[in-house]
């Protein structure tokens, strides 16, 4: 259940001319499953290969050819239905859904219409405020990409690349929990979290593994409460679907024009009609591909080639054993053991390997400095080069020396910089770098009181104006800093200057 301590985000509202506004979402996302071979097949699944070269006899829909179920696709949405906290179904069932198309050359796609192997779960999404919404998920089904035309290579031709015709994807069904276009993002943004840390899809946006179709409607403020007691639909306005949006911006770009488009609709005493419609970036605007009218009629039915799906409830729990640690559990473990804000254990814990590398730096050590070093220094370092966690020239290891230099007071928070960009920039070990380099911060009083004295002396006047006014004394640690190349103890740098200056 929602955790008691997040309070539920704002609904979106837009006024229109009339009234207030509410917005309905619910999405259903298609997910790639990470397998090396296809559903039904053994061809590869590897991205950017030669035009179909990736396609067995049974993807190209040679006659007599059979699909094999491929064992490991089947573990994966099990797996991505255990992550979602979801009902497992030990049966399942295959359907063939028909529909004429040049990259389809079976005719059909096998999917999960009447019995899908995953049943309700749900995700908490986190808003960044504080505040969370549990948005429920209604069922993951299994199915079969298509291939794709490519209309673009000649004037007079179109050609057919089927090396995706096979590939297994997961279907997730949100329920119409979603409030806002943000909430959407941040929905996307966290299911697209779990399913990488799960391992069973890559969440690359751009190489469409996973994309969304995005179904908004408006309400009048009262009218969802009205649906979440009653689960009845007629509470809620007309929906219509976006299509295939395969980035967050568009996301929330396109729920924000649709639903001033439908309130338009709406108050100029029009009704919403049922649609299946595209977003175009450029214009800003949904456009029509289809009304409930002209919706393909598929035919469904169970596909006689396949066998229902019968799986095991104690291979369920072997999976469910297996799982890794997941990020509501991991962030609230982060804060609790290395006393981390909310909003660094979002950060450090936002892909696993950023979470993994936080956690060998900050194993031992002070959470919060480490938490610092690796989101401040290490993050915005790595940003600068456009590089992520994986590309770190910096090993856990290093920065945690770097952290033990500053710990002991070896080396000052100054000069940790300094060194933090010679370990990026030509490795080593951070220890024996200090050392080899002169950079040991200089505590010894003495020398730091001869260095005081000598800028005293050359500067009479600055003296009696920081006796007058005793901020001034910054100027001489300043100078002090300087002398010492930094190396200086700040500490003991202010204390000795405050007392020789008297102040
Ligand atoms: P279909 O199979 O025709 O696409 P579904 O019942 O599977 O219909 O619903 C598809 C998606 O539409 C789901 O994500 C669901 O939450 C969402 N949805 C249903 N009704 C509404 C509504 N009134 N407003 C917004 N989204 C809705
Ligand atoms: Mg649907």
């Amino acid at each position: 259940m929602l955790d008691q301590t997040y309070d539920s985000p704002k609904v979106k509202t837009i006024a229109g001319a009339k009234a207030d506004w509410e917005l309905v979402i619910g999405l259903e996302v298609h997910a790639q499953i990470s397998s090396n071979a296809k559903l039904f097949s053994g061809a590869s699944t590897k991205f950017g290969a030669e035009p179909n070269s990736n396609v067995a006899f049974v993807d190209a829909a040679m006659p007599g050819m059979l699909p094999v179920i491929n064992e490991y696709c089947i573990e994966q949405a099990v797996r991505t239905g255990l992550g979602l906290k979801a009902q497992i179904n030990l049966v399942s069932a295959f359907d063939r859904k028909n529909y004429f198309y040049p990259d389809l050359p079976q005719g059909y796609q096998i999917s999960q219409l009447y019995q899908p192997i995953v049943g309700e779960g749900e995700v908490l999404v986190e808003m960044g405020d504080g505040t969370a919404r549990l948005v429920r998920i209604e069922r993951i089904h299994m199915e079969q990409d298509a291939g794709k035309s490519i209309h673009d290579m000649d004037p007079n031709m179109s050609f057919v690349d089927l090396n995706r015709t096979g590939v297994a994807l997961m279907e997730i069904v949100s329920r119409p929990d979603i409030r806002g276009p943000e909430e959407a993002a941040a929905f996307v943004t966290k299911l697209r979290q779990i399913l990488r840390y799960l391992g069973t899809c890559d969440g690359n946006m751009q190489n469409g593994n996973m994309r969304a179709d995005v179904n908004v409607s408006i309400c009048k403020p009262g009218q969802y409460e009205k649906y979440m007691e009653t689960q009845d639909f007629s509470h809620l306005g007309t929906r219509c679907e976006i299509k295939n949006m395969n980035s967050m911006r568009f996301i929330q770009q396109a729920i924000d024009v649709e639903a001033r488009r439908q309130i338009a609709i709406v108050e100029a005493g029009g009704t919403v009609s049922q649609e299946t419609r595209l977003y175009d970036p450029d214009k800003g605007e949904t456009r029509s591909m289809r009304s409930k009218e002209e919706a393909h009629d598929y035919r469904y039915f169970p596909d006689p080639d396949l066998l229902p799906l019968e799986i095991e409830q104690a291979w369920v729990d072997d999976i469910a054993a297996s799982l890794p640690e997941l990020p509501d559990d991991k962030k609230a473990r982060f804060i609790n053991d290395f006393s981390l804000t909310d909003y660094d254990a979002s950060v450090l814990t936002a892909d696993v390997e950023s979470a993994h590398y936080y956690e060998a730096v900050a194993q031992g050590r002070d959470g919060k400095l480490a938490a610092n070093w690796v989101i401040n220094e290490l993050f915005g370092r790595l940003k600068k080069e456009d590089h992520d966690i994986s590309a770190s020239p910096v090993s856990p290891a290093q920065l945690g020396g770097i952290i033990d230099l500053i710990s002991s007071q070896a080396i000052s928070g100054k000069i940790a910089k300094d060194l933090f960009e010679i370990v990026y920039t030509e490795g080593g070990d951070p220890a024996e770098i200090v050392e080899a380099r002169g950079m040991k911060q200089v505590t010894d009083t003495g020398a730091i009181e001869a260095a005081v004295d000598e800028i005293i002396a050359a500067n009479p006047a600055q003296v009696e104006k920081a006796k007058a006014n005793p901020k001034l004394a910054g100027w001489f640690v300043g100078q002090v800093m300087k002398a010492t190349g930094g190396k200086a103890n700040p500490k003991a740098v202010n204390q000795i200057v405050s007392a020789k200056l008297g102040l």
